[in-house]
């Protein structure tokens, strides 16, 4: 069955207001019909341009609107960035993100990415990047170059957007997912919960997600680290159910989708996580750091992957990789 992408807004509500152990039971009966029940999906991040960002996006360490004592750093070199993807696929990693800390790539900063995803793309690994806004070119050229997936999330929703971001327009961001989109890339776009928005802001969030034209491959659903010196560093942490209630949603909504636990993981107690993955959560990333935030390490999910008897999914080999032209 075509998943749908005409949910209304009080569908989503009437989802997200039930019984917390319904909501539980609703997602888990949809995530055992799409996905293998035990089966996770490890991705692995790297920063290869840290900090300075011209963007004022609240939550960010990285912008460099505040004074988060984040220490920037250069384009780091492709040889730099194949040894640290070699090191994610010996950990288990089958898919390699790679983030810069730009508003939008610059046409000067195209070759350099444009080795790195054909390097990476060459160990076998599913490669992901996440660069800011694209132009429809940028997106071809990094989908010639064998990129598979391109994260940009939509961070929340329409209403509460300007109140986290002002240097871009929510239409920004959805002009760039839809350039990626038109290039056959693959889409990562989620959010992030806590950011001080309410329950209207979650369900809006889900409701634009579960509306774009081809509900996102992957769609990862962050709660919001505080960094001190940014503007939501002394925010109220948010419930931990509303952040399973919002991926128990996501779920339903987007049944063939893989549901990420990201951003904030690191503060989650193993049951907590197992409530998550309860809710149909399905994927993640590894590695000591997200970009710049602390994250569990590669270590401590295997413990919990054992504990929990999940397997990890390996990487799909692509279809250059099997000798076959491609047809995309
Ligand atoms: S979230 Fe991305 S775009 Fe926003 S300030 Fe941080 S690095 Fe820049």
């Amino acid at each position: 069955m075509q998943p749908r992408n005409d949910w209304t807004r009080e569908e989503i509500q009437h989802l997200y207001e039930q019984p917390f152990l319904d909501l539980l039971f609703q997602a888990q009966q949809v995530h055992r019909a799409h996905f293998q029940p035990n089966q996770i999906q490890v991705s692995t991040l790297l920063s290869i341009k840290t900090g300075k960002c011209p963007e004022d996006c609240k939550y960010c360490s990285q912008s460099a609107h505040y004074d988060s004592q984040l220490e920037a750093e250069r384009r780091i070199t492709v040889e730099k960035v194949v040894q640290e993807a070699q090191i994610a696929k010996a950990s288990g990693s089958s898919r390699f993100c790679m983030g810069a800390a730009w508003r939008n790539p610059h046409e000067r900063d195209m070759p350099y990415v444009l080795e790195m995803v054909k390097e990476v793309k060459a160990l076998g690994l599913e490669t992901c990047m996440t660069l800011g806004m694209l132009n429809a070119s940028q997106a071809e050229r990094l989908k010639d170059a064998g990129l598979d997936y391109y994260n940009h999330n939509l961070d929340t929703s329409r209403e509460y957007y300007s109140h986290i971001i002002s240097t871009r327009s929510f239409d920004d961001r959805l002009n760039t997912l839809d350039h990626v989109r038109q290039a056959g890339l693959k889409v990562c776009s989620g959010g992030i919960v806590g950011l001080g928005e309410n329950q209207q802001d979650r369900i809006g969030l889900l409701h634009e997600l579960s509306t774009l034209p081809i509900h996102p491959e992957s769609v990862p659903i962050n709660m919001l680290v505080p960094i001190a010196g940014t503007p939501l560093a002394e925010l109220e942490r948010l419930d931990v159910t509303e952040w399973i209630r919002t991926i128990a949603v996501a779920r339903i909504l987007m049944p063939n989708s893989y549901i990420r636990l990201s951003a904030g993981r690191e503060s989650l107690s193993d049951s907590d996580q197992a409530l998550a993955f309860m809710a149909g959560a399905n994927s993640l990333f590894s590695g000591e750091k997200l970009l710049t935030t602390p994250n569990a390490g590669a270590g401590q999910d295997q413990r919990l992957f054992k504990k929990l008897g999940l397997q990890v999914e390996k990487a799909r080999p692509s279809i250059s990789q099997l000798g076959i032209d491609a047809m995309a």
